[in-house]
This record gives C-alpha cells, sequence and structure tokens, in this order.
C-alpha cells in the first residue's frame, strides 16, 4: 500500500492518508474499479445501498460484494432506499440507517462506516447514524477540490474531530481530469490528514454526470501508487469495534378495515417535492410526454391530481404511494388479500398496478388490476389483490393510464382483510439484548422525552429547515393552524440517540409551497435542475460552534443533477418482469 518514498516519508501522524471510496454499489465499480484496485494491492470503502443490491438494474449482486469483502475491500452502509434523509422523518432515517446496517450484518459484512445520501446532513441524522451502531459517517465537499470550497482545508483530520461528518472533498465527477484527481493527493501530502475520494460510477461514455473512465482511473491509481501516501479503507482510518445490529422501529400494518394510505385525498402536499402530495410519487416510464397538475375539482377535499399524457410511444403515467420503509407506505402481511379503491374521471381506460417491498427493504413490481373503463364523471375503480406474495412487508400502487389522454384522481383507499388490529405502538425489539433493552429504552424514553420538550422550546428558532408555512393545498381551504401544526422531529441528544418511537407518524398538516432551503441554495426543490447536487451538503448553516459549515462549492449548482436516485427508480419502473 505504501510508494517508494513511504520509507523516507514523515512519521505516520504526518504521512497523508488517502481512502477510496465507492458510493451507491454501481455493477461498474466491481467490473472496472477492482480489478485496478487488485492490481496494485490497494483496497477501497464500498457504501452500499441494502435495497438495491442484486436488482438487475446496474448495482452490484451480493456475490459481488462477497467477492470484493473477500479481497480485503470494505463494505459500508449507504442506507436502504437512499433517500435525502434530511427530507424524511427520524423513525423513517432510523430505519433506512439501522436496517441498512443490520442487512449487511446479516450478509456477513462486520460494518462501521456509513455515508449519507446525497451528502445531506443534519444534527439528528449524526445521531441516528451514530445510535445505528456506525463508527463514522461520511459527508462530501468540505474539502478543497479544483471545483470547489477552494479555502476549505485540504484534508480531515486523525483522528476526525466530527467523526459522524467525516470531510471529503466533493465527489469525482467527469469534469475531473488525471491531473485533477492528484492535485486532492498532492495537497494533502502538503499538509498531512485524510482525504476520502468519492467515487460513483466507473464507465465508458461518460455514462453519470458522477463518473469517470476506466482508463481515468486507472491511470490515477497508478499514479497514487507511485505516491508517499497511505492508501486505507475508511475502518482502517476510523477504527472502533464492530457494533451488533440495531433494531429500527417498524410499522404495523393498519388494523383491520382501516385505510392504510396515508394522506389518501392528495390534500397535504410534499414539503420537499413541488407540487407533489405528501406520500405520493409522480412517475412516467418509457417513451411519452406526461405532466401533473393539481385541480380544485376535487371528488372531496380542496384538491385532486390530474395526469395528462400528450404524447405516447410506451411506458406508463403513475400517480402511486411512496415506496418507502414505512413512514408512507402501508404495510402489508404475506399472504393477506388487499382491497384497493380509488375515484377517477379519465378520457383513457386506467388500471391498478402493484409494488411490494421485502425483507429487506427493497421494492419489487408485483402485478396489476384489469383496466377500468373512461369515464366523464367521477367514478370509483375497486380491485382486490391476490395473495400477497411471500416476504412482503409493505405495499405501494396507485392508477396509471398508457395511450393519450388524461386521468384525474383523487381519494385512494388499500383495506387489508385479515390483519389483526395494529399493536398501539411500534416495536423496538432487539434479539440479542431481550429483556434488559425494554428497561433501557423505558428508562432512555423518559430521558428523552424530556430533553425532546427541552430541545423543542429551544432549537425552534434556529432550525436549519424553515417551518413550513402558507396556506394549505388548495386555494378554497381554510388554513387552521397550518405552519404551527406541523411538528419538526426535533434531534436526538448529542451522546446516544435511542429515541422511543410511537406509531407510524401522522402525516403532516397541509401547508403551501414548499420552504426552500436557506441562502446559497437557489433552487431547494426537487426533482431537478432546481434540486442542490448530491455531492454537496443541503444548505450552509450559520456557524454554531467549531469548524465552520463549509462554503456550499460554486460549481456544483451549475452541475446535472446526479441521476442515482432518479435513475434507479426509473430503471426499476420499467424492469417489471422481475
Ligand atoms: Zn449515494
Amino acid at each position: 500500500m505504501l510508494g517508494p518514498f513511504a520509507a523516507a516519508a514523515h512519521a505516520a501522524t504526518t504521512q497523508a492518508v488517502v481512502s477510496l471510496t465507492f458510493d451507491d454499489g454501481d455493477e461498474d465499480q466491481y467490473t472496472n474499479a477492482f480489478p485496478v484496485l487488485q492490481q496494485h494491492g490497494l483496497h477501497g470503502t464500498f457504501y452500499i445501498i441494502t435495497g438495491f443490491v442484486g436488482d438487475n438494474s446496474g448495482n452490484m449482486t451480493l456475490s459481488q460484494l462477497h467477492s470484493l469483502y473477500n479481497a480485503g475491500n470494505e463494505i459500508g452502509g449507504h442506507t436502504v432506499l437512499h433517500p435525502d434523509l434530511a427530507e424524511v422523518s427520524a423513525s423513517e432515517a432510523t430505519r433506512e440507517i439501522c436496517d441498512g446496517r443490520s442487512t449487511l450484518l446479516k450478509w456477513g459484512f462486520p460494518v462501521t462506516d456509513f455515508a449519507y445520501p446525497y451528502a445531506d446532513i443534519n444534527s439528528t441524522l449524526t445521531g441516528i447514524a451514530q445510535h445505528c451502531g456506525f463508527n463514522s459517517a461520511r459527508g462530501l465537499g468540505q474539502l478543497e477540490t479544483p471545483y470547489g470550497c477552494q479555502k476549505c482545508a485540504p484534508a480531515e483530520s486523525i483522528p476526525s474531530a466530527t467523526p459522524y461528518d467525516l470531510n471529503a472533498p466533493g465527489a469525482v465527477t467527469d469534469q475531473w481530469t488525471l491531473s485533477d484527481l492528484e492535485s486532492v493527493v498532492t495537497q494533502a501530502e502538503s499538509s498531512g490528514g485524510w482525504v476520502p475520494i468519492t467515487f460513483h460510477n466507473i464507465c465508458n461514455n461518460d455514462c453519470d454526470p458522477y463518473s469517470v473512465s476506466p482508463s481515468l482511473f486507472s491511470s490515477f491509481i497508478q499514479w497514487l501508487s507511485t505516491q508517499p501516501v497511505s492508501v486505507k479503507t475508511v475502518r482502517q482510518v476510523v477504527g472502533g469495534s464492530v457494533h451488533p445490529a440495531v433494531s429500527a422501529p417498524q410499522v404495523s400494518p393498519a388494523a383491520s378495515g382501516a385505510n392504510g394510505v396515508v394522506n389518501p385525498s392528495l390534500e397535504t402536499v410534499s414539503q420537499y417535492a413541488s407540487r407533489v402530495p405528501y406520500c405520493w410519487t409522480h412517475i412516467s416510464t418509457g417513451t411519452n410526454t406526461t405532466s401533473f397538475t393539481e385541480t380544485s375539482k376535487a371528488h372531496t377535499g380542496s384538491v385532486a391530481e390530474t395526469m395528462t399524457v400528450s404524447s405516447y410511444s410506451s411506458g406508463q403515467a403513475r400517480l402511486i404511494t411512496t415506496q418507502d420503509l414505512g413512514q408512507c407506505a402501508p404495510a402489508a402481511v404475506s399472504g393477506n388479500h388487499y382491497s384497493a379503491s380509488a375515484w377517477y374521471h379519465g378520457t383513457v381506460p386506467t388500471q391498478f398496478a402493484f409494488w411490494y417491498r421485502d425483507t429487506i427493504g427493497g421494492w419489487h413490481y408485483w402485478t396489476a388490476s384489469p383496466h377500468f373503463p373512461a369515464s366523464s364523471g367521477w367514478t370509483r375503480a375497486t380491485w382486490t389483490t391476490p395473495a400477497a406474495p411471500t416476504g412482503a412487508t409493505a405495499l405501494s400502487f396507485g392508477l396509471q393510464i398508457s395511450a393519450v389522454g388524461t386521468l384525474t384522481l383523487d381519494d385512494y383507499s388499500l383495506v387489508g382483510s385479515g390483519i389483526s388490529p395494529a399493536s398501539p405502538a411500534a416495536s423496538l425489539t432487539s434479539p440479542s439484548h431481550g429483556g434488559t433493552l425494554y428497561l433501557i429504552v423505558g428508562i432512555v424514553a423518559v430521558v428523552f422525552l424530556a430533553i425532546v420538550i427541552f430541545w423543542l422550546l429551544r432549537v425552534r428558532a434556529r432550525r436549519r429547515r424553515p417551518m413550513p408555512s402558507g396556506p394549505p393545498r388548495g386555494s378554497a381551504r381554510p388554513s387552521p393552524s397550518s405552519a404551527s401544526a406541523y411538528q419538526p422531529v426535533p434531534p436526538p441528544p448529542a451522546t446516544g440517540y435511542w429515541a422511543p418511537q410511537s406509531p407510524p407518524l401522522p402525516p403532516p398538516r397541509p401547508y403551501g409551497p414548499p420552504p426552500h432551503r436557506p441562502t446559497a441554495d437557489p433552487g431547494a426543490g426537487y426533482p431537478p435542475p432546481s434540486r442542490p447536487p448530491a455531492n454537496t451538503r443541503g444548505a450552509p448553516s450559520p456557524p454554531v460552534s467549531g469548524p465552520p459549515w463549509s462554503p456550499y462549492p460554486p460549481d456544483r449548482q451549475s452541475r446535472p443533477y446526479p441521476p442515482d436516485r432518479q435513475d434507479r427508480r426509473d430503471r426499476r419502473w420499467t424492469d417489471e418482469s422481475d
């Protein structure tokens, strides 16, 4: 691992350390980067999205992960489904971080290090990463590169002063040249310290804005192996023991006869996705031109959604429930049947499409209903599913169309059969701790509640993200305490996070246009192009104490939105034969 000058280098405390990190588990990392690392006797850290492993959509298989690990590489955590964790509830973020880690442990990887999707970090998330048993969690964009953060430090310290907010240069993009890559190493050679370099795709033909070609990667690794630096995995730098798996609060199925859909009448708009109903997803796959609009001509309430397909060659336009780990997706029981219904009117036939979540959190296409005819007036589509597949833990569904025309939707429902009433509180159990855990949780819960109350009073005023405000969705609605009703989930105590979890979070109260992230982030919405790029923080925050929040790298604002989230989903939507 050491270059020819290593013997002459200064003591280990001053010699620069480089980590080669690879995000998202893209298969081309295995095919194009892994052999180069092996050739030079180097090892990297691969941050894996567990719900995407082996999904036949350009991600590594479990067997490939084992090959990487057995060759000396580190397998790190990168959530189950790669959401922007700052945009989900603390319970959902805990599921994403803890469950991803638990799955990697179950697969046999002694996982100790984490990377935040989109490098979006706040104090709640750093606490959750620690709570879930990780020893470090990596950000991006806080160290100097030729493309950003040019007044930032050249290297992270060893040990890091902020192990759950590890400093790293912005992710490598297709703009980077060999000399750019070399520069982040040579600047650390001058300063000492640690530089974790982050790659995404290693591919030809510029397959992704966050990619480098195999030849450039190979040239860089060849050069790196001649340098007086130590190349280590993140775990080799951070150290620490492998902690046991930590259970996250799971969401119980709705009581028998109850509608499991969150925001079923589409009245609440997403805080983060402009004009998308909370817990719903607009999707169009294939080749067509589709738009989604809010209409005040609702079946009930103030709003409904209209899908308009203006040109069509293939695919579907859909409004479906968000596929997540429980904040939105109704929990389900395998073997049970589900009765779906929705009110619609439109110019073309429509049908329900269904997906299910498996036991590790991955989502798969399941089935579709027969078609319902076009209707000029509000009509109710109802359909009862077959028995939910073995291993299904949740469902996602919605109506779709596949022709030029319009479809207006409102008032969805999903009711299961044969499910016993949900327990009043989500379980928080750990087989490895047993009864002691309940005692600890009880004590911690009391302390935590006290801290939460104290914290809420203190922190509201200086919360980084503004509180949602403005009128509720739909102009005709009264405005019942819309802004004040939304309770942001407070960050955990600084030392250890063990949030007693309540049942599924109630949907936030209606609020108006999505709030924007403050300053230096001209377009805070989702989706692209207004969303901040993945390799930056979501927003600069006012300095508190310790190191200042790094400047927003200006170059990133003009970069295309990293396609990992959108592209992965698009690939999955189109791959319905699986
Ligand atoms: Zn990622």
